[in-house]
């Protein structure tokens, strides 16, 4: 069976207890070099077959998974969650051709990494309640209507993946598109890794002060990082919802 499992975003303990079982009982190991910490292999038995993907084409990669015994265990090993810029659906739909089992094991996404080292809340009452996942549009393009200036006119919560190196370009898309200069924005760096790197600013400043940060980070826009907010109905004594009754 062929196990596609996202590795969770650095930290060897933030992959999830199942993708660590199946990384423990594993013949054969696709891990995607540039992003998935090495460290996490050490979760695998001595003897289990580790290739980088890092220089493997997609029919490399496919070939391999391809060979191992169907009884085995072979891992495909994504960063984050593999549902986000994850490159899987073509990898499934290959196996699919070839009529080859498989099934995916979520991981704890950057996005969520991010959130986590920032200690913020992405979906704050009174200021936004949508998070856009998007990018810059690279050597990897973006359909026009998801721009960035499209999506900043939402004003919501903003969480740029694959666009580090690109911000100067970035936070004049984003401006352009509605949000104001003084908008809190914040860069992390290898969010739970050992040499994680938090840099806050707003939309005028960010791209001065993190410069020297070009791969490996998000780009986290919005309100959320402010001050000004509402609290959430849920714990409001005068609000009642099914699980308590408003205080007269
Ligand atoms: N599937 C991954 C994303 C892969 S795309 C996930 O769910 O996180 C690669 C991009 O993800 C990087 O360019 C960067 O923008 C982001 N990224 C991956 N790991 C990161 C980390 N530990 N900290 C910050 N950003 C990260």
């Amino acid at each position: 069976m062929i196990y596609f499992i996202g590795a969770g975003p650095g930290a060897e303990d933030l992959i999830t207890v199942r993708g660590a079982r199946l990384l423990a009982q594993a013949e054969l190991v696709i891990y995607a070099g540039s992003l998935v910490n090495p460290a996490l292999l050490s979760y695998c038995r001595e003897g289990t077959r580790c290739l980088n993907s890092a220089s493997m084409t997609l029919e490399q990669v496919i070939g391999e998974l391809a060979a191992c015994p169907q009884k085995a265990i072979a891992v495909r090993l994504h960063t984050g969650d593999p549902s986000i810029y994850g490159a899987i659906r073509e990898q499934m739909d290959a196996l699919d051709r070839l009529g080859l089992r498989y099934e995916v094991v979520p991981g704890v996404s950057s996005l969520f990494a991010a959130a986590a080292a920032l200690k913020a809340e992405y979906t704050l009452p009174g200021v936004s309640q949508s998070v856009i996942i998007s990018r810059m549009a690279g050597r990897t393009p973006v359909p026009q209507r998801e721009s960035i200036r499209t999506l900043a006119q939402h004003g919501s919560t903003m969480a740029l993946f694959l666009s580090a190196g690109m911000l100067s370009e970035l936070c004049a898309e984003l401006m352009a598109g509605g949000y104001a200069p003084n908008t809190p924005a914040a860069v992390v760096f290898k969010a739970s890794w050992p040499e994680q790197e938090i840099v806050r600013g707003t939309l005028a400043t960010i791209a001065g002060r993190a410069s020297h940060i070009r791969k490996t980070a998000l780009v986290l826009i919005g309100g959320f990082l402010g001050d000004a907010y509402e609290h959430s109905r849920l714990y409001d004594p005068s609000f009642s919802h099914s699980c308590r009754e408003a205080e007269t």
